[in-house]
């Protein structure tokens, strides 16, 4: 903003200023001084510093507005502007002399001004003041005072003069010459005064405020004329003048009092302005407040999808990790899988190649036992006696071998269970005992039995693995016990109508197990090694007896101590076999040494087998004993023989070639539904005995087998043939 626009500025101030529009004159000022000051411009700082005291004034902020005054005298000092230093010298006084404390300022700020104007011999403004202060010397009864300035007003003022100036300047002598008693001279001024104020209160040009100036100085010119005439005791026409000065007195009154009207009334307007204003304000708080309402809204909803984000995020972490993990334990589930059937599929084929290299290998180390045995019997080949018992020994072990680890390999893919026969606990262990015998008076060992008298009746279980448990027991006492005792114990630790416990304690005074190597003697092939002696064995024994006492959910205990022996205890409970004559008996399976002996004790057998050498093996087994017997080398031979001969019994191998030993048996049965038929074969019992029997078979013997079983078996089914026959 330019000077120029600064004045501009100014003017329009002034000119809101008169029109009572005190704000819009306030802020119009405030915009010129900043701009004023933007620009240094101090000459113009001083008209602005004097518009802003006097709408203060005007506003009744007196303070504010002599402080404004005062700066407005600075500005002008420092621009030298002389003649706006007088005014705001006489606008202060004017203002101040008012109170009675300030008195003397206002006295000598009017005389400021009156000199500055003096020294610009601007006579318009160096009557200003001194009018001002002839009219507060009258007002405070200082005529003599007052004079001395309107003194020097009057020669200063002359037609030309602006009217009011005349008009105050003649009423105010008029009311001087009156204190003095002057009354002609009084009455002469006054009258001027009074005619110029009335043609000026009829001069509609004139603002309110310029009315309301000279009705008021009619008023005290009327004033002065009553007390003038008052004073020269012509009361009637100092009465009349009284009246006029009141009538003026309500005119002036009115003005002003209109004149405050417009100015409230502004003020009102400017009110309810401040008012529009405080309402915007607070409705701008309001929108701020909204604002910042919708503000945290918004960052509170930010922070919550933030928040909600990070959730996601985290679940969707947790959910590539559960499913990654997911993944992993499906792959690790299908590897664990994988392994598990490659583990059975190994575990199976671990089975089947047992079971067939067991059968290869006893098929061919019958033969070697069985040729051995022959070989050993017949009188000149004693001289190579020595050989012989070597070779049966070798063959003995080898068959050992595979039967034990035949049976472990059964157990650990428990395929082993058991079974249940009536049979007598003494019989059994007599006659392990006795089968042992051989071992005993090899090592010159005494075997003691003894049995609980409480266990009287028969046991009911499976006797071929207790058989089996002793024999290992039994069999390892007198290997590892020289020229000493092997006891068998059993005690009866409790009993009931149906069960008793029974406490097997196999005992010997021999070479004893040291202490740190018995934890792992029950494990497979471990052997104490007990410095030069050498004993024959396949260390699987112990692993056996273990499991297969844990198989009637008991376990083995040991208690021994180097060089004095070996204890070995286990518990079994055995159900008790029910008496003959029950209904539901078990006797069937106790075979009576007397019904063996039915009828002839030779018989006629018929031997199938393709291999040459089992032929030969089995013909010289039985024909030891007498027996006679055809040889078949297929089924369909057999069956041909079976057609025209009349057999006691068949011995069937069940693999050959053209027709095997089932399909031989199922045809054979069609025609002779009696004849005992036995597999006689290397195949593990198991695999085959449902099947033989399924298709007519009596009964299976394993190769290669105890002679005295194979007897045994034979005699049991013949008899039973006989006596189905008799039936
Ligand atoms: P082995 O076929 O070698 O006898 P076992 O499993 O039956 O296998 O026995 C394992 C080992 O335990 C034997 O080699 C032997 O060192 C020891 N042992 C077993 N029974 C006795 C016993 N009654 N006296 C001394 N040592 C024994």
């Amino acid at each position: 903003m330019e000077a120029d626009s600064i004045q501009t500025y100014i003017q329009r101030a002034e000119v809101l200023l008169k029109e009572y529009k005190y704000e819009s004159a306030l802020e119009t000022a405030e915009a010129a001084l900043q701009n004023a000051l933007y620009h240094n411009d101090n000459s113009n700082l001083g008209y602005i510093s004097n518009i802003l005291a006097k709408i203060y004034e005007l506003n009744e902020e007196d303070t504010k507005a002599i402080t404004e005054y005062k700066r407005g005298i600075t500005y002008a000092s420092t621009v030298k502007d002389i003649g706006l230093k007088s005014d705001l010298y006489n606008n202060l006084a004017n203002l101040i002399i008012k109170k009675p404390e300030h008195r003397g300022e206002g006295v000598k700020f009017y005389i400021d001004a009156y000199q500055l104007a003096e020294r610009l011999e601007d006579t318009a403004r160096m009557v200003k003041p001194l009018l001002n202060l002839g009219d507060y010397y009258i007002s405070k009864d200082l005529y003599l005072e007052s004079y001395e300035h309107l003194k020097v007003a009057k020669e200063l003022i002359n037609e030309h003069s602006p009217i009011l100036y005349q008009t105050k300047l003649n009423i105010l002598l008029g009311k001087y010459f009156l204190s003095i008693r002057r009354f002609e001279r009084s009455n002469k001024y006054i009258d001027k005064g009074i005619s110029m104020a009335l043609s000026q209160s009829k001069n509609k040009a004139n603002s309110t405020e310029l009315l309301y100036t000279y009705y008021w100085e009619l008023a005290s010119a009327y004033k002065a004329k009553s007390d003038l005439y008052s004073k020269q005791n012509e009361f009637e026409q100092a009465y009349n003048y009284l009246l006029e000065y009141q009538s003026n007195f309500t005119r002036a009154s009115k003005l002003k009092k209109e004149i405050e009207l417009q100015r409230a009334t502004i003020q009102f307007e400017v009110g309810q302005f401040k008012k529009q204003i405080k309402q915007n304000e607070v409705e701008k708080d309001e929108r701020a407040e909204e604002e910042i309402k919708w503000h945290i809204s918004i960052i509170l909803g930010v922070v919550i999808i933030l928040i909600s984000l990070a959730f996601l995020i985290n679940a969707y972490k947790n959910n590539t990790q559960k499913k990654k993990l997911n993944k992993d334990l499906i792959e690790k589930n299908a590897e664990l899988k994988a392994a598990k059937e490659t583990a059975e599929q190994v575990s199976t084929l671990k089975s089947q190649f047992i079971s067939t290299v067991s059968h290869e290998l006893r098929t061919p180390l019958y033969g070697v036992i069985g040729l051995t045995s022959l070989l050993m019997e017949h009188p000149e080949e004693k001289k190579r006696y020595e050989y012989l018992e070597s070779l049966k020994f070798s063959g003995d072990y080898l068959l050992a071998l595979i039967n034990d680890v035949l049976q472990l390999s059964k157990i650990e893919t428990n395929e082993v269970t058991l079974e249940k026969v009536s049979f007598d606990l003494r019989t059994l262990i007599e006659g392990i005992s006795n089968s042992l015998q051989s071992k005993q008076k090899h090592n010159n060992n005494n075997l003691h039995i003894q049995i609980d008298p409480a266990i009287t009746s028969m046991l009911y279980g499976d006797s071929i693995r207790l058989s089996q448990i002793l024999i290992n027991l039994v069999g390892n006492s007198l290997k590892f016990t020289k020229n000493g005792n092997i006891w068998i114990k059993v005690d009866q630790l409790a009993s009931s109508d149906h069960d008793c416990k029974l406490r097997f304690v196999i005992k010997d005074d021999g070479i004893g197990i040291p202490k740190d190597k018995q934890k792992n003697i029950f494990e497979n092939f471990a052997q104490v090694k007990n410095g030069t002696q050498e004993f024959e064995g396949t260390g699987l024994g112990l692993a056996i007896v273990k499991k297969l006492i844990h198989l009637h959910n008991s376990e083995i205990e040991i208690e021994s101590e180097e060089g004095k022996g070996a204890e070995f205890t286990f518990t079994i409970v055995y159900e008790l076999a029910k008496k003959k004559g029950s209904s539901d008996t078990y006797d069937e399976d106790i075979v009576q040494e007397e019904d063996l002996s039915i009828g002839t004790t030779t018989f006629n057998i018929l031997i199938v087998d393709d291999n040459k050498i089992n032929q030969i093996v089995t013909q010289n087994i039985l024909k030891k004993k007498e027996y006679t017997c055809d040889v078949a080398s297929n089924g369909s031979d057999a069956i041909d023989l079976v057609r025209v001969n009349d057999y006691d019994l068949i011995l069937m191998d069940i693999n050959m070639p053209e027709m095997n030993g089932l399909d031989a048996t199922k045809v054979i049965r069609t025609f002779n539904p009696y004849i005992p038929i036995i597999a006689l074969t290397a195949v593990e019992e198991g695999e085959v005995r449902d099947q033989a029997l399924s298709v007519g078979m009596n009964d299976v013997i394993i190769k290669p087998y105890d002679t005295q079983q194979f007897f045994q078996t034979i005699l049991k089914n013949i008899s039973h043939s006989q006596v189905k026959k008799v039936r």
